[in-house]
């Protein structure tokens, strides 16, 4: 598969911005696993790294959807603490929602994104389909009451907002798909409480089917899941980096 396919089209304008910014950016170059291209990694924030609160769906009483011997909450959170591991090593911080088998509401894990003033937050969970139904693949979820394009949170100089989660769901959606080579089921908007309620951009991404014969035998695997955490990485990575430069 081609270089390029890895580099979007943003990356290569920040790389530019980069190259006039001088010594203000640092290139990070991240080694990936397996047979995946090197994406550049870059820093474009100079003093506190963006906080990203990433949410674990489920868990204690709530186990989720169970399909082929599969809990939904420990593939969740087995998903999510892969994504905090490549999150910290693109250099942002990581508030887990839970990193054990505990319950939360939903309210509880979406105010966390205003406790610690968060700039992303990530919700994983894993879909379901009637018994015996084929349906697989990733959809990654956005609040529509989130409206704000990028262009108009820099206009009226907001800083942080709730927007952008379509913005953001279209980047993470497209990544996962490109490491995992899952089917790509599109982006959904949809007012889940945990992304509608976050006080900053928030997605939900539903990372396959457990309900598919097929599609759970890959998830059961930690290679497939590093992949699924891969993607949503760079694609939390490419929309921060897209808003910082925004911002300036
Ligand atoms: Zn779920």
């Amino acid at each position: 598969m081609k270089f390029s396919r890895f580099i979007p089209l943003s990356v290569q304008t920040v790389v530019a911005y980069a190259a006039l910014g001088g010594s203000a950016f640092s290139l990070v170059w991240l080694q990936q696993r397996q047979e995946v291209e090197p994406v550049p990694r870059v820093r474009v924030w100079t003093e506190t790294a963006p906080l990203v609160v990433v949410d674990a769906g489920h868990g204690g009483h709530d186990g989720g959807a169970v399909a082929h011997g599969v809990i939904e909450k420990n593939l969740s959170l087995d998903i999510a603490n892969r994504l905090k591991k490549e999150l910290e090593a693109a250099g942002l911080r990581v508030v887990m929602t839970r990193s054990g088998d505990s319950f939360l509401s939903l309210d509880e894990r979406a105010a966390l994104a205003g406790t610690h003033h968060a700039d992303a937050f990530v919700s994983v969970h894993l879909n379901t389909d009637g018994e015996g139904s084929a349906a697989e693949g990733v959809e990654t979820y956005f609040a529509e009451t989130k409206g704000l394009s990028a262009r108009q949170v820099v206009s009226t100089g907001q800083g942080r907002t709730a927007g952008d989660g379509a913005e953001f769901a279209k980047v993470v959606q497209r990544l996962v798909c490109g490491a995992t080579k899952a089917e790509n089921r599109g982006t959904k908007a949809r007012d889940y409480a945990v992304v509608a309620r976050a006080a900053c951009p928030a997605v939900l991404v539903e990372c396959g089917f457990i309900t598919s014969a097929s599609e759970v035998v890959r998830l059961k695997e930690a290679g497939y899941r590093d992949k699924i955490a891969d993607g949503i990485a760079r694609g939390v990575v490419l929309f921060l980096q897209g808003r910082a430069l925004a911002a300036r």
